[in-house]
């Protein structure tokens, strides 16, 4: 089926295929052995995705004909418990290493080097596997993992709504009994990746007022009441955003995650859980862009004058630190430390260097560079999806300033209620949440 979501597709081009990914370990980074070989295998991994990402930007269904390549299988290991890993698909190490968020955020980048739509358009949990991970019970789990591994599996994670986009806590798709007890919901998600194309999901809708009373809800797309449609999009087209319809789509009881847990466990705890944790991922993706356009400006205009070279030196000077501040946030979410306004910072900084990237490589390249490097096009287009993702950049800008107001941005603060996550976690956060 062609995945024009309503754009005419973009023409077909040829991208250089022979590029240089930089060795390890890039600047910024400072990671253990199991980290750097991890950043060693994605670097391999990730050449030869231009290509592929040049057949899903015409036509993100075409991931469907490039499951073979290496790349696309790997980022679903690391988010695949350890029992259900294909051991003979990739060395065991640096899948184990890419299941931290840490270690997502450097296979992200390094994938992204290749290609950034591909790495979206993959089979696998992703975010509805943090989803599962982070609330379901044992029965709820292994049904999860035996359908995701069965075959290749498109899965979603759908929150956005298109009447409260990014707030979470004023979601309005409902989850309410009908006459015979039945649990029903009925709404609407928009922007919702791959949804179109998936077979299973998470939907976040409302059992009750409040933010406890928020659900996270394990769908069959195949279940009557689930409409989804793609949207068109100009860039990222791999990501296959869709916009989700639930007509009175009974859920059972064991559908319900978490069912197990209190509600201040459940739902509203499921998507910040997740949201946290794919951030630095997102920042990894748009450094990884950052890098490369950097890359490939330098290898098509050798002979810069030092003016210009200075500007391309000064995007990889700062593409370093974010990289630290990225690994740093990272690490700390990994040792259970949740720190909103630093995570959304650097994600909105990593959003905006891709863009202000492009913008100076097409500029460095010459006045028809957009036409004349067809991947730098490509690029171009591609990274402005990253501030919308995972939130807006004036959300965590706002979410900075109350970080700053509470004098807590940089180190320890009191956590507000109803942010209290299970001890050792420490989730300062603003009101408003994104997928
Ligand atoms: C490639 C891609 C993949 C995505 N994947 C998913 C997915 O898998 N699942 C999912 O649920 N969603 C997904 N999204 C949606 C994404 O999370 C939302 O686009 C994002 O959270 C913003 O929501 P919105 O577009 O509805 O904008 P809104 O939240 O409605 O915001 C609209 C505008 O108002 C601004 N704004 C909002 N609130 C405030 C405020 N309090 N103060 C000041 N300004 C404000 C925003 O910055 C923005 O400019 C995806 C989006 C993209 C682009």
């Amino acid at each position: 089926m062609s995945d024009t979501g309503g754009l005419a597709a973009p023409p077909a081009v040829t991208y250089p295929t022979v590029y240089a990914p930089p060795a390890a370990p890039l600047a910024g980074t400072d990671l253990d052995p199991p980290l750097r070989a991890l950043d060693r295998h994605c670097r391999e991994l990730s050449e030869g995705m231009r290509e592929a990402g040049a057949a899903v930007d015409r036509d993100p269904d075409a991931i469907a004909g490039l499951l073979h390549l290496p790349a696309v299988g790997f980022q679903a290991q690391g988010s695949l418990p350890p029992e259900y890993r294909d051991t003979g698909a990739h060395p065991a190490g640096p899948v184990q290493a890419s299941a931290s968020s840490l270690g997502w955020a450097v296979t992200a980048e390094r994938l992204a080097y290749g290609d950034a739509g591909v790495l979206l358009a993959c089979p696998g949990p992703s975010l509805s596997g943090l989803a599962v991970e982070a609330l379901a019970d044992d029965a709820q789990r292994t049904a999860y993992y035996e359908r995701v591994t069965s075959a290749p599996t498109w899965t979603f994670f759908g929150l956005t709504e298109p009447r409260k986009g990014s707030a979470a806590m004023e979601l309005e798709t409902s989850l309410a009994p009908d006459d015979d007890g039945t649990l029903v919901l009925n709404g609407e998600k928009r922007y919702v990746g791959t949804a179109a194309r998936a077979q299973t999901g998470v939907v976040f809708c409302r059992r009750a007022p409040g933010p406890w009373g928020i659900e996270a809800v394990l769908l069959d797309t195949a279940q009557q009441g689930f409409e989804a449609e793609l949207l068109p999009m100009v860039g990222l087209r791999g990501a296959r955003i869709s916009h989700i319809r639930l007509t009175d789509l009974r859920v059972r009881p064991e559908q319900v995650l978490g069912r197990h847990r209190p509600p201040s466990r459940r739902g509203l705890y499921g998507a910040l859980h997740v949201l946290y944790r794919g951030r630095p991922g997102i920042a990894g993706m748009a450094l990884g862009v950052t890098q490369a356009v950097c890359d490939y400006t330098a290898a098509h205009r050798p002979a810069m004058p030092a003016s210009a070279r200075g500007r391309l030196d000064g995007v990889l000077d700062r593409a370093a630190a974010l990289r630290r501040l990225v690994h740093t946030v990272a690490g700390e979410i990994d040792h259970g430390v949740v720190d909103v306004p630093r995570i959304g910072a650097v994600k909105s900084r990593a959003a905006a260097l891709a863009e202000e990237t492009t913008l100076l490589a097409a500029e460095l390249l010459g006045p028809a560079s957009l036409i004349e490097h067809p991947w730098l096009e490509k690029a171009y287009r591609d990274v402005r999806a990253f501030e919308y993702m995972e939130g807006t950049g004036a959300v965590h800008r706002l979410s900075v300033f109350h970080g700053l107001v509470k004098g807590d941005l940089l180190g320890s603060g009191p956590v507000p209620e109803p942010y209290v996550t299970p001890a050792g976690v420490s989730a300062r956060a603003g009101g408003r949440s994104a997928g």
